[in-house]
């Protein structure tokens, strides 16, 4: 019996996302059979975390890279580099409560949930700009002396009433402000892994380990400039500083890297063309059946590139088709709004799931 089977819990078909409610994404046997390997030997984990970095920096035309316990933890940690520089007496300050004050810089276009994460490491938010756009000055109108980053969200979908990145840097560089991008589902295309660093001139940028990576659901990674990863590294596990709570093991660590190599060796476009053919094939079979207007969508809820078919409902009624569908069996998981809107997408499906998705769809959603 397997261990859902045992708790009494059904696997769900994820024609959504990866969504860690869902439990993100699914391991390669290479990436299980890698954490398998770390699991059989006691090492200096200073060292692994050392080496593992040196390796996924160089594979990525990084200076740097750290392994940590989700792109959350990546946020905290990349602050608490960042106002510390790595200075022990500064990180002390922050635990004795002496330290001073923090202010990082957001813009209010690219406020997200995962923003809270800077006041777990203890600094203020600095909205900057509105919800339609902003401006250069006000940008440097907001840094002061407390100000320790400038904390900028990726993704197309939120690029709107922001400055671009190579603005934001530009700025930053002038007032010598690191900047941290939030890349966490930026994957693919595979070329971000060194593009908001290497390419653009942020300082740090960092992904989830459990999501397109498919490395550990509990994973994720830091990459940019040295001076800042090694920043990391001192407020970070295995030491008992700030960032203890975000300790990446043994087999995190291998695994993640193990995945990362399999995410830089892959082809991509195959990737592509398959998911393509699948949502052509969903768009055939459900054109026409239903009530609602359908259309085929290649930029994904994290604004990435990866085709999906998009749902329009006649009535704003989306959550009551997602009851619907919890009441099936199988569950099919899509990603929905509050109103009219329902999208599905292949990239998280296993073999053989493509038709199912489509039944159970057929059921839930109104005919004409
Ligand atoms: C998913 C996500 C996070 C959190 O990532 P975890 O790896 O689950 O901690 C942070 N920021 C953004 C933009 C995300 O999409």
């Amino acid at each position: 019996m397997g261990i859902y089977e045992t708790l009494g819990i059904k696997t769900r078909i994820n024609a959504a996302a990866c969504y860690t409610a869902l439990g993100g994404s699914l391991m390669a046997p290479e990436v299980l059979q890698a954490m398998n390997d770390a699991a059989k030997s006691f090492i200096s984990l200073h060292e692994l975390q050392q080496k593992a970095g040196e390796r996924i920096a160089s594979l990525t035309k990084n200076e740097g890279a750290f392994i940590t316990t989700g792109a959350a933890a990546g946020i905290v940690l990349s602050i608490l580099a960042c106002r510390t520089r790595g200075d022990l007496v500064e990180i002390q300050k922050i635990i004795d409560g002496n330290a001073k004050r923090s202010e990082v810089i957001m813009y209010t276009g690219h406020r997200i949930p995962y923003d809270s994460n800077i006041r777990v490491a203890g600094s203020d938010l600095v909205t900057v700009g509105d919800a339609i756009q902003t401006f250069d000055y006000q940008l440097e109108a907001k840094i002061n002396e407390y100000t320790s980053a400038i904390f900028f969200c990726a993704g197309a979908h939120l690029a709107g009433p922001a400055l671009s990145l190579e603005r934001t840097v530009e700025i930053a560089q002038k007032y010598s402000i690191p900047v941290i991008v939030d890349a966490a589902a930026q994957l693919p295309p595979v070329t971000n892994l060194w593009h908001f660093t290497h390419e653009m001139g942020a300082d740090l940028a960092i992904f989830s380990g459990g999501k397109a990576l498919r490395g550990p659901q509990s994973s994720g990674l830091v990459v940019g400039k040295r001076e800042f990863i090694e920043a990391i590294r001192v407020n970070a596990a295995p030491y008992a500083r700030l960032g203890r709570g975000f300790k990446a093991s043994k087999e995190e660590i291998a695994g993640l890297m193990t995945a990362i190599e399999l995410y830089l060796a892959k082809d991509h476009g195959a990737d592509w063309q398959r998911w393509s053919k699948t949502v052509d094939a969903w768009f055939e079979a459900l054109n026409g059946k239903t009530a609602c207007k359908i259309w085929r969508d290649d930029v994904n809820e994290a604004g990435q590139p990866t085709p999906r078919i998009a749902i329009q409902l006649s009535n704003p009624n989306a959550l009551e088709i997602i009851s619907k569908l919890q009441s099936l069996d199988p569950i099919v998981e899509v990603v929905h709004d509050s109103r009219r809107m329902i999208w599905i997408s292949p990239d998280s499906l296993q073999a053989g799931e493509e038709n199912i998705v489509i039944t159970q769809l057929l059921k839930a959603l109104p005919t004409k």
